[in-house]
């Protein structure tokens, strides 16, 4: 059996998913990067999106009769889930030891961050003793959270158990344990209404996209705070930097953006109440991901579906 890598990282993972498979007893595999030879052995490809001459290079999965799944090492999807080549199972990154952990760290460091006025005191060292701005509380502070998917759910329940006041949104209803979950356009309006401090983590699709619009960044409330982990199509740019102008949002931590690198001349980068960080929220770590994709293989090649199957019609 052939495992085809639709990636660049292969020599990252070559070693180590090698290992991962031959410890759950999976033994008679290639690792391979080979795209024109002995198209019929190929029953697995790992994918990660790549770029050619600046341009994403668009797959072509049509020819591989007797592939069984593709799984990707990231957990946004969007690159591939509308490939119309695409006619196996897509299973997307649910890493609960790496990426998911690294998730929740890094949300939890940006909300702190925010919520604690952190910068007040590292960036303004000028002699004065501020003694009188007493730091909040997390059970006097709202956070909303759009998507409580893999990512999301455990990053409100983290802050949940620190004492923050969670308010979550997700396509379908969810009920999790002191978590305020609300669904549908109405229970949008609701959760943005009561974030002061609003946490993105929604897939890419045609309905999340400029999620964060003119209208809806409107119902935050007035000194609102933003925190986008998910994808930087969710935001329209420009509403949000009139908002970030007039005060509405008082400030905005972007790990994720429209173009990326984001380019030199954004406004992003030069506004003092946003924060850019590279895309590096939740890294896919190889060795934990080398096992999950090992187990997901070892699942499928039993017949069982792993999890994160991707819903191609609905987009995540
Ligand atoms: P996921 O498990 O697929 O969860 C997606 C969540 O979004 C679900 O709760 C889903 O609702 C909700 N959702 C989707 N469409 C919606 C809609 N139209 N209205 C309301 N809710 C909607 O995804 P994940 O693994 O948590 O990852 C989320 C995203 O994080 C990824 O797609 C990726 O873009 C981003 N990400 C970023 C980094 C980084 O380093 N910055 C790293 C990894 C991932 P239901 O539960 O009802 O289906």
């Amino acid at each position: 059996m052939k495992i085809l890598f639709f990636s660049d990282l292969f020599n990252y993972y070559k070693e180590s998913l090698s290992n991962e498979l031959k410890k759950i007893g999976i033994k008679n595999f290639e690792l391979t990067t080979e795209t024109n030879n002995f198209k019929n052995d190929v029953r697995f490809i790992i994918y990660s999106p790549t770029k050619k001459n600046g341009k994403k290079v668009k797959r072509d999965f049509s020819s591989y009769e007797n592939l069984i799944a593709v799984l990707s090492l990231y957990a946004g999807i969007e690159d591939i889930v509308g490939n119309e080549t695409l006619k196996c199972p897509l299973v997307k990154m649910i890493d609960e030891d790496g990426l998911t952990n690294s998730m929740i760290e890094w949300c939890l460091a940006h909300t702190l961050r925010l919520h604690l006025g952190i910068d007040r005191h590292i960036l303004g060292q000028d002699g004065f003793w501020r003694h009188r701005i007493k730091p909040p509380i997390a059970k006097d502070r709202r956070v909303g959270i759009l998507g409580l998917g893999a990512l999301g759910k455990p990053v409100a329940v983290f802050l949940k158990k620190i004492g923050f006041k969670v308010f979550g949104w997700s396509r379908t209803q969810k009920k999790i344990d002191q978590i305020k979950c609300f669904h549908g356009s109405d229970g949008l309006k609701q959760v943005l209404s009561e974030s002061e401090i609003l946490i993105l983590l929604l897939p890419l699709t045609s309905e999340t996209r400029f999620i964060l619009n003119d209208h809806s960044l409107e119902l935050l409330p007035k000194n609102s705070k933003i925190i986008n982990a998910g994808r930087g199509e969710l935001i329209s740019d420009n509403a949000l930097i009139k908002k970030l102008r007039s005060g509405h949002v008082e400030c905005a931590t972007l790990d994720v953006f429209q173009t990326e690198p984001l380019p030199k001349t954004h406004p992003y980068w030069v506004l003092p109440n946003v924060t850019v960080t590279p895309h590096i929220a939740a890294d896919t770590p190889v060795e934990s991901s080398s096992n999950v994709i090992a187990h997901n293989i070892k699942n499928l090649i039993n017949g069982e579906l792993p999890n994160g199957i991707v819903d191609l019609n609905r987009g995540y």
